[in-house]
């Protein structure tokens, strides 16, 4: 097994808003194990951000954590020590915590990247303070950052601005910045989404090459189920601020449980079908401003059953390390199937030696 670098228990988050309180996040618990990707997937607003914002300990000024403790468990002076990290304060956590041992990637480049600075500066800065190199050794380990992210002539991109270079060369940039501390966990919060296909299809190679020869462990956020098949280990479906399902990639590809995570199969493009979406999942996700009653994606769930629009279904084991929230599991529930569209493409996917399902777009 595995040893859990991160581990988030029973986390409620709120943002005090003009129109009431919305209550975002609603008890997650997830686990991060070294040297694993944990892919966060959900349609949008479903409290991807704001979990991992939690982590970093960035939130915004209107939000409360009602409940819950995130703790990082990290070596220190050749000890193991646990932290939790809510418990710190935002001083402490920029000083001990975030870039140096817990780094972000968002989606837009320029929210990391400081438009004044050379590329090399900005690589050279956290060496500098936090791992105490001289320049000349800060200048050295940032040219290896911009081989290793893939950035050739790297003397020459050392003295360039941010403007200078394209979108997907930005983000290369900030993926060597954040990598220059040595951090024990990446965070990438769509980092590929303002990209084009191509890009983003480099940049996840790029990430998944420096976890195989960093150990690093990775928490990647997309609502896109073609980028979870590529990069992920463990995969974790958010709706509505709750991980409703959570498994290895080929639980939730091949056997997936809860009808939410079935509506998001469903609506990924299909091998040949070019971006062309077969389903898309009707109705939309509740307003977090009102009290959700039962199973909050019971009014667009087409197999609800009436306990669901009454009760909160708990997470029910399918295996030791596959778990959904659904009334379904129940072993009182009626036996339910998946739709047999999507128990095709499964089938058909089980069938090609191909392994895991790939988009359409084939990254890579
Ligand atoms: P996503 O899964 O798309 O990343 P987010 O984590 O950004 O979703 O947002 C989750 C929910 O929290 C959304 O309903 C959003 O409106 C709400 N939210 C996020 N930040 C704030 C804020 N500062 N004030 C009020 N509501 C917020
Ligand atoms: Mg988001």
């Amino acid at each position: 097994m595995k040893e859990t670098v991160l581990s988030i228990r029973d986390l409620s988050i709120s943002f005090k808003t003009g129109n009431g309180t919305v209550s975002a996040i609603r008890g997650v618990d997830l686990d991060l194990h070294q040297g694993e990707t944990l892919a966060i997937v959900g349609e949008s607003g479903s409290g991807k951000s704001v979990t991992v914002k939690a982590i970093m300990g960035i939130l915004s000024g209107n939000q409360a954590i009602d409940s819950g403790s995130i703790t990082f468990r990290y070596d220190r002076d050749g000890e193991r020590v646990e932290q939790d990290l809510l418990k710190l304060s935002k001083r402490e956590m920029r000083k001990r915590i975030n870039g140096k041992r817990i780094a972000m990637v968002f989606q837009d480049p320029m929210t990391s990247l400081n438009p004044t600075m050379t590329v090399g500066n900005q690589i050279m800065e956290g060496m500098i303070l936090h791992l105490k190199l001289s320049r000349a050794a800060a200048h050295r380990r940032a040219l290896e950052l911009l081989r290793l992210v893939g950035i050739n002539d790297p003397e020459k991109r050392m003295k360039n601005y941010p403007h200078q270079l394209s979108g997907g060369m930005r983000q290369r940039v900030v993926i060597a910045i954040m990598l220059a501390c040595n951090p024990e966990v990446l965070i990438c919060d769509e980092p590929t989404t303002a990209l084009d296909v191509t890009v983003q299809a480099k940049i996840l190679e790029l990430i998944k090459d420096i976890q195989r020869k960093t150990n690093i462990s990775v928490i990647y956020i997309t609502h896109d189920l073609g980028v979870v098949a590529k990069v992920a280990d463990q995969v974790a479906v958010m709706y509505a601020g709750k991980i409703v399902e959570r498994g290895t990639v080929n639980e939730i590809f091949y056997d997936p449980r809860h009808p939410y995570t079935w509506g998001l199969l469903s609506s990924m493009p299909d091998i040949g079908t070019a971006d062309e979406k077969l389903y898309s999942i009707p109705g939309s996700p509740p307003n977090l401003l009102h009290k959700v009653e039962g199973d909050a994606f019971a009014p667009r769930n087409i197999y609800a059953l009436n306990i669901d629009f009454k009760q909160e279904p708990p997470m029910f084991k399918v295996s030791d390390t596959h778990y959904a929230a659904t009334w379904l599991l129940h072993e009182n529930a009626p036996k339910v199937e998946m739709p047999p569209g999507l128990r095709e493409r499964i089938d058909q996917a089980v069938k090609e030696a191909g392994g895991i399902w790939q988009d359409s777009r084939s990254y890579g």
